[in-house]
């Protein structure tokens, strides 16, 4: 049977960051990943944001983590060659109303820690994105784009350069304590040609994403719940796509459920409109019902007048994995707690936006509990 110091479950954006962290200091660093390759999930189901921190609750982990996390992943980008851009973005008022919303949402962010915001009138709103319309806007330097996808493989490149094991099409099926280990349970490639296979781990990492509740679960830990909430996506391709430049927000949706449809310039050059937010059935459920693109258009017009439905063609949608179930409202903050029961078992659950964001900092912040168990 292998043994490892540490073994991540779930090969995202979270798991590889914490992979590459962890091995820097410990050797027999093993992750698995139960798809056939890194990032298939949530990770690369994104608008790809380096977000700057500004709609979480002062001193949560979102605020702290995210504000860390967009320092960090610019760094990290420009050193190991993950295409981003620095772009800045605009949240944009349209109203009286929402402008008071505006001046709360500055408080918040500079409580935050988030740097350089200024709040802007029309003429210059006109200057930086000369289609949209609002009464007044959020200027955020800090925000930019990153490629999720070279994120993802870039962190896990350094982890195997640093001697960390990753395997692919490795489900983890069962958790059961065994003295000071973990015994894992894994199966190994697909359903119809699968073989079981068992690791000792003396410190388990479940990153699991949308299923992190159900891997909590086979260590007899049923404290969570997952409801997965999907983020549809339309595209603008094409000469339309230059009716948008950079970022542009509304003011976020005040039920926590997410920022509202928004406008992201993408490092291929179209404009990713969305993403909605709906809870679903499934956490595969990507396709089923999806919303029709005239209610994108109509949402988008807000923001964007000149945008007509024939600009839109329908994109990718991702799943969030929400804490809150649907009758509930409010910001659930990112969980990262060692299991009551079995301390050298580290759960991270909740981990929606701005988790692509965050993750550096998430790694760190893991590594510092890895630490504490295996000295
Ligand atoms: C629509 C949408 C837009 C978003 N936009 C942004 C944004 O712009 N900026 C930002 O910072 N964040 C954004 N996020 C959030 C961000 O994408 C997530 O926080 C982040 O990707 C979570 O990473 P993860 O590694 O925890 O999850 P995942 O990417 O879901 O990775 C978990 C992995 O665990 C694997 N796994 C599950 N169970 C097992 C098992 N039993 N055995 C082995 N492997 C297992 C899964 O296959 C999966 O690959 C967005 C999310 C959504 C849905």
């Amino acid at each position: 049977m292998d043994q490892a110091n540490i073994l991540i479950i779930g090969g995202g954006v979270i798991g590889c960051a914490i992979a590459r962290a962890v091995s820097q200091r410990w050797q027999d660093v093993f992750l698995v990943e139960r798809f056939p390759k890194l990032g298939m999930a949530t990770s690369t189901r994104n608008s790809g944001v380096n977000h700057a921190g500004l709609y979480y609750p002062k001193n949560s982990l979102k605020a702290k983590l995210c504000v860390e996390g967009n320092r960090m992943t610019y760094e990290f980008c420009a050193k190991h060659n993950v295409s981003f851009r620095h772009t800045g973005k605009l949240v944009v008022a349209t109203n009286a109303h929402e402008e008071v919303e505006l001046a709360a949402l500055k408080k918040r962010a500079e409580d935050n820690g988030v740097d350089g915001l200024r709040l802007i009138g029309p003429a210059e709103i006109r200057a930086i994105e000369p289609h949209v319309r609002g009464t007044a806007a959020l200027h955020v330097p800090s925000t930019g784009i990153v490629s999720a996808e070279e994120l993802v493989h870039a962190y896990a490149r350094l982890a195997t350069s640093q001697g960390a094991s990753i395997v692919t099409h490795a489900q983890v099926v069962s958790l059961e304590p065994a003295g000071g280990m973990i015994r894992v349970g894994l199966r190994i490639g697909d359903e119809e040609d699968s073989q079981d296979e068992t690791i000792e781990a003396r410190c388990v990492i479940n990153s699991a994403g949308l299923y992190a509740d159900e891997v909590a679960g086979l260590l007899g830990n049923h404290s969570w719940k997952i409801y997965p909430v999907r983020g549809e996506y339309c595209e603008i391709r094409g000469p339309r796509s230059t009716l948008i430049n950079n970022l542009v927000y509304p003011l976020p949706h005040t039920d926590g459920l997410s920022l509202g449809v928004h406008f992201t310039k993408t490092l291929w050059g179209s404009v990713l409109v969305g993403p909605t937010a709906s809870y679903v059935e499934g956490k595969d459920n990507y396709e089923k019902n999806r919303l029709p693109i005239a209610e994108f258009a109509h949402s988008a017009k807000t923001l964007l007048p000149e945008i007509e439905e024939s600009d839109l063609q329908l994109g990718y949608s991702g799943l969030r994995p929400k804490l809150v179930p649907p009758s509930g409202s409010g910001i659930a903050d990112f969980v990262i707690t060692r299991d009551p029961a079995v301390p050298h078992a580290i759960h991270l659950v909740g981990m929606e936006s701005p988790g692509l964001t965050a993750a550096p900092a998430i790694a760190e912040h893991v590594s510092k509990m890895v630490a504490e168990i295996l000295g």
